[in-house]
């Protein structure tokens, strides 16, 4: 607290991400990092744009990152934005196009990052609640009165994904607005709504490096639509700040997007980890959501959550546990990590 704080900031009410604890060195399965490194010409290109050319400012459109983008996704680069992390992207799109006009719809279990920007811009969250067996429910997303809708697709923290068909009830339900679909993780095995952007001027998909490609540390997320929707977002991005891309994270994403195979090839690693380590689960009596993501999200019928999260961390193995939230408190969410990481989380809950 401080006396200088206006009412804006006193009323914020931060983001918290999964903790990084110094102390000592930990398997981390808490926030959804790869466990594997970026691609190898993804290093080259950073090592490389190391150089002279850093006393420089970045180029504030990002063309070499977009055009390898569009090439990529089949798009014209007019219709690729890229952002600091998709965080930023989605920051940038709540103030465009959510902010100042009637309340905005996403899932009551998602992004917790959501209702953070929500009240950030003063939007109201319509909270749509998952069915009970925590699925998006498209008949859900009909005859909503709202300023925008998030869909997050494969869903976290719970890792179930949406068909192609019901992203897309749910946006010819709701023409008039804009509708975010988050994918974050569909690169683990969801079908992605690229597809549908141009059939539809009103959707935004977002995505990221953080997390298929292994990235997190450069920040860099992106989205595809309507050139026009691009537009909007490059002239609040250019009246906020110009260049939050910098030149080294530009030349590693660049390189990433240009390196399919690899992205591929760390994926289907994951995706094997994951089935494997949901099939030992499984044994250990835990029930576990079917993942199409790098996380699986797990209860066990006997044991305490936070017990199990508390004596994993002492251990030395961190996942994330969200507290005694409604809904999904007797909840942990496990990121998948290498062979090796997951074989000492399946000992150490043998011994449980
Ligand atoms: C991790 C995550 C993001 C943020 O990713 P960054 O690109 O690292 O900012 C956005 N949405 C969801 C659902 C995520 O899990």
């Amino acid at each position: 607290m401080s006396r200088f704080w206006t009412k804006k900031i006193t009323e914020l009410d931060p983001y918290v991400p999964g903790e990084q604890p110094q102390d000592k060195q930990y398997i981390k399965l808490n926030t959804n990092e790869s466990p594997y490194s970026p691609s190898p010409k993804a290093l080259t290109a950073m090592s490389e744009a190391v150089s002279e050319s850093l006393r420089l400012y970045p180029d504030p459109n990002c063309m070499t990152l977009k055009n390898a983008l569009a090439k990529q996704y089949h798009f014209d680069a007019k219709q690729v934005f890229v952002g600091n992390g998709s965080d930023e992207v989605l920051a940038l799109a709540f103030m465009g196009y959510f902010a100042g006009g009637k309340p905005l719809a996403f899932a009551d279990i998602t992004y917790s990052f959501y209702k953070v920007y929500a009240n950030l811009y003063d939007i109201e969250p319509a909270l749509i609640p998952l069915t009970d067996s925590f699925d998006i429910d498209p008949n859900d997303y009909q005859n909503l009165d709202v300023s925008g809708v998030v869909v997050t697709n494969p869903n976290a923290p719970t890792g179930k994904a949406l068909p192609l068909s019901d992203i897309e009830k749910v946006l010819q339900a709701n023409p008039d607005v804009v509708v975010l679909v988050d994918e974050a993780y569909v690169d683990f095995g969801a079908e992605s709504a690229t597809n549908l952007v141009n059939q539809y001027p009103n959707l935004l998909v977002v995505q990221t490096f953080s997390k298929s490609r292994a990235l997190a540390g450069i920040r860099v997320g992106y989205a595809f639509g309507h050139p026009d929707l691009i537009e909007g977002l490059e002239r609040l991005k250019n009246s906020f700040n110009s260049y939050p891309i910098d030149r080294i994270a530009l030349a590693g994403a660049t390189a990433a997007v240009e390196d399919q195979d690899y992205l591929a090839e760390i994926c289907s690693k994951t995706i094997a980890t994951r089935e494997w380590a949901s099939t030992e689960l499984t044994k250990l009596g835990f029930n576990i959501l079917k993942s199409a993501t790098n996380f699986v999200f797990v209860t066990h019928p006997e044991k305490d959550a936070e017990a199990i999260y508390l004596k994993l961390k002492e251990e030395g193995i961190l996942v994330r546990y969200f507290g005694k939230k409604p809904r999904i408190g007797k909840y942990l969410r496990i990121t998948i990590g290498t062979d090796a990481e997951m074989t000492a989380l399946v000992d150490a809950l043998k011994v449980l």
